[in-house]
């Protein structure tokens, strides 16, 4: 597949499997909301089975390599470090239950009804004002409700894209945005970074070698490197948009678990990119993935486009899911709310960075990030965590390799290792389980 392209290839991306859930790692734990890329094959148009050919841009997921470690960790004593999946305890499952509660008694049959395909006033007024309050002032009029960010991505996608145009996107990132464009046929290209995110000298350089279509960033607790775009370098990149006829497609699910430092203005707040910018966002991180709500803030024109992709997509977000939500962001204030939330995370963080250098061969180099769900680990050259992985899977914990992060050039010895779906004693015993192949590796 591409993301095994030899370094330096200039080949046009192959479509890649869109967001695809993961296999559950246990029959009783949710596959983790956010799905990784599978390994693709070729494109199966003509399937056997299929009277006629399937369309070229879906056809090509066959399998992923993904699903097989999850296969091979299946079992009850699983702990993983694989998924951004929020830990279950952690949820306010007692006020959510109030605001279903208190809808269905005050509302009753509108709220199980067809709704907006805008999404529901409360629930955009509920936005607007989460967002005013934390990254950029907003009127509901900017937005428009998804269910998910991932159907936000979708939606971009279906609405941006013609096939073979170009999109920008940090080397490592988020595949099932990618998945999402690719789905379009997207071609996708990597932008250079480094520990502070895109370098604004590669950008230019790759929008003028390209003329993408898009950028596609998550400046903020990157997934699934950790990493975070200071303010400065914000400003460097919105300049760069500014100065060419490009789209940003900002992704922003993880900026309100900060655990420390400053909050950074969304590089969609620059009043320069205005009419450029999309920003995604999404309820999965703070409140449940589950009730599949996210929003994208844009100007106007562009929303009522992304609505009739929506339309054609979904029709729209669940009523009873928005208004409950709505609802409880009026009674509750998630800040406070998260405080626990965080607490918990930045302990389950430290644990990790605790021990993961004592597991970890000499010589690996691991971020820390300050929010979010993800640390990276960069293993000498030479390692390859794919293979890794398959020896540890039957010990009964798994991560993801971080090959299957890169837009091109896989780096073999990375991984991605999720900190929050595991209290920290479990964190602990997780680890030490992968510590004999590691040491293995390292002597072999
Ligand atoms: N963007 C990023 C960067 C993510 O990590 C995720 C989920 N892990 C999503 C989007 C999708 O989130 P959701 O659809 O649950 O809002």
């Amino acid at each position: 597949t591409e993301s095994r392209m030899p370094a330096g290839s200039h080949a046009p991306t192959e479509v890649q499997v869109p967001a695809e859930p993961e296999a559950p790692a246990t029959p009783s734990t949710p596959a983790p909301a956010d799905s990784v890329p599978g390994a693709t094959t070729g494109s199966d148009t003509a399937h056997p089975g299929a009277p006629r050919e399937l369309n070229r841009h879906v056809a090509g997921a066959t399998g992923s390599a993904i699903r097989n470690i999850f296969k091979l960790a299946a079992g009850p004593d699983v702990i993983s470090f694989a998924g951004g999946t929020p830990a279950n305890e952690l949820f306010d499952t007692v006020g959510i239950a109030q605001s279903y509660a208190h809808v269905i008694d005050t509302i009753g049959g509108r709220a199980l009804n067809y709704g907006s395909v805008e999404g529901e006033p409360e629930m955009k007024e509920a936005a607007a004002k989460r967002l005013s309050e934390s990254s950029c002032a907003t009127s509901p009029d900017q937005l428009l409700i998804t269910s998910g960010s991932q159907q936000g991505l979708g939606l971009c996608g279906q609405t941006l894209i013609n096939p073979g145009d170009v999109v920008l996107a940090e080397n490592p990132t988020f595949m099932s945005a990618l998945g999402a464009f690719k789905l379009q046929g997207a071609v996708c290209r990597g932008v250079e970074s480094d520990e502070f995110g895109i370098l604004p000298e590669d950008l230019e350089a790759k929008i003028l070698e390209h003329s993408p279509k898009a950028l596609y960033t998550i400046p903020t607790f990157q997934n699934p490197t950790g990493s975070t775009m200071p303010a400065e370098r914000r400003t460097a990149i919105a300049d760069v948009i500014a100065r060419h006829s490009i789209w940003l497609i900002e992704d922003d699910p993880y900026s309100e678990l900060r655990y420390e430092g400053e909050p950074v203005p969304a590089i969609s707040t620059d009043p320069r990119i205005q009419d450029k910018s999309l920003l995604l966002g999404t309820l999965s991180k703070v409140l449940a993935p589950g009730l599949r709500i996210g929003w994208i803030r844009g100007p106007e024109w562009i929303l009522e486009r992304l609505a009739t992709a929506k339309q054609a997509t979904s029709l729209q977000t669940s009523t009873i899911d928005q208004m409950a939500a709505a609802h409880y962001i009026e009674h509750n204030s998630i800040p406070e709310k998260l405080l626990a939330v965080k607490d918990a995370y930045r302990q389950r963080r430290d644990t990790m960075l605790e021990v993961l250098p004592t597991v970890l061969p000499e010589g690996t180099s691991i971020t820390r990030p300050d929010g979010g769900m993800f640390l990276w680990a960069k293993l000498p050259d030479g390692f390859d965590a794919t293979a890794l992985v398959e020896e540890i899977g039957p010990r009964g914990t798994v991560y993801v390799p971080g090959s299957t992060f890169f837009v091109e050039n896989p780096d073999p010895a990375t991984i991605r290792f999720s900190f929050v779906s595991n209290a920290p004693a479990r964190i602990e015993e997780g680890l030490l389980r992968m510590k004999p192949v590691f040491d293995a590796a390292a002597a072999a």
